[in-house]
């Protein structure tokens, strides 16, 4: 047995993106262009309605997959293969761009807490061109588990302590969990021992994470081992903390915003499908 431990921190930094949503990107950005395979994590977070009501509009994405996870308030989704869905609050929708969609992601609510993350995930080269595919998953059907008095983990992706999470055939093997601790309580997290991993702590002060600490909107990346050892002070706040693994892909990324490929003549390929309205 090998505890994970800290060997980069990263803090998000604030951007917009879409027609003006406020948001903190926290890996995509130059102290941490990626975490192969995860090439972006988005937070966004505001009883604003300024700083998300302009939403999504039409944009493309090829070669990778997106994944959302609400936390608070409602974003309706639509592509233009005819598909369309309603993430609410505690659902995920784990989107496999594959060789091409254009779609538009809007906030369904004019007031109100909108809140939550979206991760990019790479596609090994022989996937990239795969068809678009949805796993738009409802808040019921992502599963709880206690594993420790204080602690409450929903398993998104992956299986621990005996449940398995509602996401099903992604290639990279995804870990992706939303840990809940009450003060005093500690757990042991397995994760597969290869993977790339990261914890995000967003809800609470800070997060002890082996012998370290982890503060608040602080990403820890993770080096190998087959668990992590998170545990919350008797005296802090409660908190929460995103922890996520997947296989690394180990092969070459060109990356031009919406399009992320292997060489820069599949971005030029990729571009011109778009513009001449192949995807
Ligand atoms: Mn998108």
């Amino acid at each position: 047995m090998s505890s994970r431990t800290i060997t980069r921190r990263v803090r998000g930094i604030p951007t917009s993106d879409g027609a003006g949503v406020k948001l903190t990107r926290v890996i995509g950005q130059p102290k941490l262009d990626a975490l192969d395979p995860f090439l972006l994590l988005d937070e966004f977070g505001s009883d604003a309605a300024t700083d998300y009501i302009a939403g999504f509009p039409d944009h493309p994405h090829r070669g990778f997959e997106t994944v959302t996870y609400m936390l608070d308030g409602r974003m309706r989704h639509r592509d233009n293969h005819g598909n369309s869905g309603l993430l609410e609050s505690g659902s995920v929708q784990w989107m496999t761009a594959g060789r091409g969609i254009v779609h538009s992601e809007m906030p369904e609510q004019e007031h109100g807490l909108m809140r939550g993350f979206q991760l990019w995930v790479n596609l090994a080269a022989k996937d990239k061109m795969t068809q678009p595919r949805y796993q738009d998953i409802a808040p019921e059907k992502i599963p709880t588990v206690e594993p420790a008095p204080g602690v409450k983990v929903r398993v998104v992706a992956g299986e621990v302590f005996g449940v398995r999470g509602p996401v099903d055939g992604i290639a990279i093997a995804p870990v992706y969990l939303d840990i809940a601790l009450e003060p005093g309580a500690k757990l042991s997290v397995p994760l597969p021992e290869n993977h790339s991993a990261f914890a995000y702590v967003f809800e609470g002060d800070a997060v002890q994470l082996g012998s370290e600490t982890l503060g608040l909107r602080e990403l820890a990346v993770l080096g190998k081992g087959d668990s992590v050892e998170l545990a919350l002070a008797s005296d802090a706040k409660a908190a929460r903390v995103l922890l996520v693994a997947g296989r690394p892909l180990n092969e070459s990324v060109a990356r031009y915003g919406p399009f992320v490929m292997n060489t820069p003549e599949q971005i030029v390929q990729a571009m011109q499908d778009y513009q001449a309205g192949r995807f």
